[in-house]
């Protein structure tokens, strides 16, 4: 996209930058601007005129500070992993990769934190914690970046026990557009001083700031954890079950919803006996085996009264992750039942109450527009996608009219237009009906923070 607003990169431009990354950490080469060029979802794709790597903070202050005199356009990028074209650098300039930004920096184990880099997946995170006994908990599936969670605030299967990542994020230290380095929050896990500088810059999808470290709160593995997989009749009936789980007060640490359209095509794929009725998958995690069993038995009371035709538990490690592997897998077998089709992947929540409501729209929806969707949800904290194959341009307009309903009834139902998936430009045509006034102050804000606008342009607010 071009723009008067910005300016083209220019071969003193490109120097400059090589002086202050090294020219091995800079390339114009036409296969790594494609390979920057658009995010997992379908929407378009649109050119960077130049890739950067930094390796320190410094190094990214240093860029912002060259980008903003000169005023290109910056836009950060994690692993591309986004599903509403978060990264995608639709007004060209730098991409500035955090990749090579990746390493623990230091572990506080007896405070359960760690202080990282932003570049670092957080499965790799993982993987380096587990000798301690200590896990980073938000979990979205695709092996994000730190940066790129807490950008676009990203959730998963977990969140309905441990929180989201701005639950799980103590302090960071982040680059401002001008080219300074602030440090927001602190290690403290109590925070009462000034602003909220913190969990502002979370969700903000890089366009206030790029952050250069954070600081993450930990959790320790649990000892002991089981998995429970439940069919039903009705969808009503398991979403009203999804309501008493967590009414009961027993903490699941996931809580998932699956159709009945879905549920069939699990089964075939994964020999997982699930039916063809709405299924609920959950995990429950506790430190003693009596603890995990009285559990899993409340459980079972609330499923067999709610009408469940199948109730399947188990507490062995390899039942657990096979079950499991069913769900993870959820949106791989989508693709591979329609491989000559892409996806559109929606993304709405609404408060607990609103969930069999907001299921029964979808499902009403896509029958009046004789529509396959999967609907797969995140259903403990009211988080709920439809994966839409698509095929031709006719079929995209269903599918962005559909999205386009989904979204205008979880708002109606008092909920949001994005869980976890964020803005992007993706979303940004429903902030103005989701936010109304407040989106001029989040404008204010942004003139605040990025006056010249060169951090991820067309994201959050409209192109
Ligand atoms: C199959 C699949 C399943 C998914 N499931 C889930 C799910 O269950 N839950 C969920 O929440 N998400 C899910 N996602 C979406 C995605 O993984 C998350 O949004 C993730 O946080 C993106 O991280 P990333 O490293 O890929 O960031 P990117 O996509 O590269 O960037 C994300 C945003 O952050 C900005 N950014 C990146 N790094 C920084 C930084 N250091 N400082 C400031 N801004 C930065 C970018 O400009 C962009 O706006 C899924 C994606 C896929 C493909």
């Amino acid at each position: 996209m071009t723009n008067a607003l910005f300016s083209p990169v220019t071969a003193s431009f490109i120097t400059a930058l090589a002086n202050d990354v090294g020219a091995e950490n800079v390339s114009t080469a036409p296969a790594e601007r494609r390979l920057h060029a658009r995010d997992m979802s379908a929407h378009q794709e649109y050119l960077a005129e130049v890739v950067v790597w930094p390796h320190t903070a410094e190094q990214v202050a240093a860029v912002l500070r060259l980008a903003n005199e000169a005023g290109v356009p910056v836009t950060a990028w994690g692993v591309g992993s986004s599903l509403e074209g978060n990264p995608v650098p639709v007004h060209g300039g730098v991409v500035l990769s955090l990749a090579r930004m990746n390493g623990i920096t230091a572990v506080h184990a007896d405070d359960f934190q760690v202080t990282v880099q932003p570049g670092l997946p957080y499965k790799d995170l993982n993987r380096q914690l587990a000798p301690l006994g200590l896990f980073f908990a938000p979990d979205p599936g695709a092996n994000a970046t730190i940066g790129g969670m807490l950008a676009n605030n990203a959730a998963g299967i977990r969140t309905v026990k441990y929180g989201a990542s701005k639950d799980n994020v103590l302090r960071l230290q982040v680059a401002l557009a001008d080219g300074r380095l602030i440090q927001v929050g602190s290690r403290s896990v109590k925070q009462a001083s000034g602003y909220d500088l913190l969990h502002l810059f979370v969700g903000s999808e890089g366009t206030l700031g790029v952050i250069t470290e954070a600081t993450l709160k930990l959790w320790p593995i649990p000892e002991l954890m089981s998995a429970v997989v439940a069919s039903f009749e009705t969808v009503a009936a398991a979403v009203e079950t999804v309501v008493l789980v967590r009414g009961s007060g027993l903490e699941p640490a996931a809580l998932e919803f699956i159709d009945a359209t879905h549920a069939r095509l699990l089964s075939q794929a994964e020999g997982v006996d699930l039916g063809d009725q709405p299924a609920l998958f959950m995990e429950f995690h506790a430190a003693h085996q009596a603890t995990l069993q009285m559990g899993l038995d409340t459980v079972q009371e609330i499923c067999r009264s709610m009408g469940a035709v199948r109730f399947r538990a188990t507490t062995d490690p390899t039942e657990r992750r096979r079950l499991w592997h069913a769900r993870h897998a959820a949106y791989e077998i989508a693709l591979r039942a329609h491989p000559q089709q892409k996806f559109m992947i929606l993304d709405v929540a609404v408060p607990i109450s609103a969930f069999p409501a907001m299921v029964a729209h979808i499902e009403a929806t896509l029958d009046a527009h004789a529509l396959t969707g999967y609907m797969v949800g995140h259903a403990g904290d009211g988080n709920l996608h439809v994966l839409l194959p698509f095929g031709d341009e006719a079929s995209y307009r269903v599918a962005t009219a559909v999205n386009e309903a989904v979204v205008l009834q979880a708002i109606e139902l008092g909920g949001t237009a994005t869980g976890e998936h964020g803005v992007g430009f993706g979303k940004a045509r429903f902030m103005t009906r989701e936010h109304g006034p407040a989106l001029d102050v989040m404008r204010v804000i942004k003139q605040t923070l990025d006056p010249n606008g060169i951090l991820n342009p067309g994201k959050i607010f409209s192109l």
